[in-house]
């Protein structure tokens, strides 16, 4: 086959159409700029959408992360238990808070926390555990919340890459405090944007103080907060974008299903028993020379990225907290092997299969 004629085929497409377009429009021709009914709507048709009884709309995944962690009270001296092996926002967000992250390593079969090593981090200081879905796929999330109900502890859940992943019927986001992403390349997008979803009316209404500058009434500051607010342009967006995500779910689902029957070369994701991996990524592990791959990917028109390269507590800003190599074995494993190849609803069938041959013929 011959890859003149083909076009290039991105890690990630964002898609926007006619009616998301239309949408922020509107809100330019209402004058209602700031953060306003779009907002509230977005965040009525999103909890629903997880399940959740509050939504609370902010400007960014990392937004919602800071404001949750701050609704439990997490403030300087305390520690949030976390995995090292995610997108940086996951730790600089509790450092945001004057908080400590601490690590703990990676499951092999997900490279989500490893709820087993979550127990022997516990100090008097921890006062969270914010597991990541990576990928889309549910951490264990049973095993986790019993350790925080068992040690008092708050469940804040990364759900950034994760709108849509079920554990045993249930959605991502409603077994402890949710924070999600609408960055563009995320299952579903607002432009840049987040959400944070509970159960809890306190949490929820701490986190709707917290977004606009601690203020309950107008120019009364009880708390600290400061403007993490959701404009109506973004929820706009977000809005019409709710009646497509389940069948771009669905789609992701397929291609990689389909992707994972086709490769025969390299390690495919796996899925847990009664999960629902919502492939936010499709991640295989290249055993040796993932930049060769890479690169004859590339030169074949197939885009691929690396989630993520540098585990978090190897970065040059989290380094100096004392970590060396061989601190968490699993997760420097990880990165050194994870390639990420398209999986996202706009693939049609012949390019899931060229995707495929391609990676079996460089692999093979
Ligand atoms: C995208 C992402 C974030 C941050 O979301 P932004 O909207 O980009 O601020 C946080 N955690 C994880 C795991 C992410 O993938």
């Amino acid at each position: 086959m011959t890859t003149i004629d083909r076009q290039f085929i991105p890690v990630a497409k964002p898609l926007i159409g006619d009616a998301e377009k239309r949408a922020v429009m509107d809100v330019l021709d209402s004058g209602q700029l700031a953060m306003g009914s779009r907002t509230e709507a977005f965040e009525k048709a999103f909890a629903e959408y997880v399940g959740a009884k509050h939504a609370i709309g902010v400007n960014s995944g990392t937004a919602a992360l800071i404001v949750a962690l701050q609704a439990h009270g997490v403030g300087p001296g305390d520690e949030v238990i976390t995995t090292p092996f995610s997108f940086i926002a996951t730790a600089t967000s509790i450092i945001a808070c004057g908080a400590t992250p601490v690590f703990v390593d990676i499951d092999p079969f997900d490279l989500n926390l490893d709820p087993n090593q979550v127990e022997d981090a516990i100090t008097d200081q921890t006062k969270a555990v914010m597991p990541v879905h990576l990928y889309g796929h549910p951490a264990r999330i049973d095993e986790i919340q019993e350790l925080c109900e068992d040690n008092g502890l708050a469940l804040v859940e990364d759900a950034a890459q994760a709108h849509g992943a079920e554990h045993a019927g249930r959605r991502v986001g409603t077994f402890g405090t949710g924070c999600f992403s609408f960055y563009p390349t995320k299952n579903m997008t607002t432009g840049e944007g987040g959400i944070i979803t509970t159960n809890d009316d306190e949490v929820a209404r701490l986190c709707r103080i917290i977004r606009s500058h601690g203020q309950e009434v107008r120019y009364k500051h009880d708390y600290f907060g400061l403007n993490w607010r959701m404009q109506d342009m973004n929820a706009a967006i977000g809005l019409v974008q709710m009646d497509y995500i389940e069948d771009w779910n669905t789609a992701r689902i397929a291609n990689a299903e389909k992707l994972a029957s086709l490769i025969r070369t390299v390690e495919t994701p796996r899925v847990r028993d009664g999960d629902r991996h919502v492939f936010h990524q499709f991640t295989v592990r290249v055993p040796r020379d993932r930049d060769g791959v890479q690169k004859q990917l590339q030169d074949a028109g197939i885009g691929s990225a690396v989630h993520y390269p540098i585990p978090i507590h190897q970065q040059p800003i989290i380094r100096q907290m004392g970590f060396g190599e061989g601190s968490f074995p699993v997760a420097e494993a990880a990165a050194g092997h994870v390639l990420s190849l398209p999986v996202h609803p706009s693939l049609g069938p012949e390019d899931v299969e060229y995707i495929a041959a391609a990676l079996n013929r460089i692999c093979g």
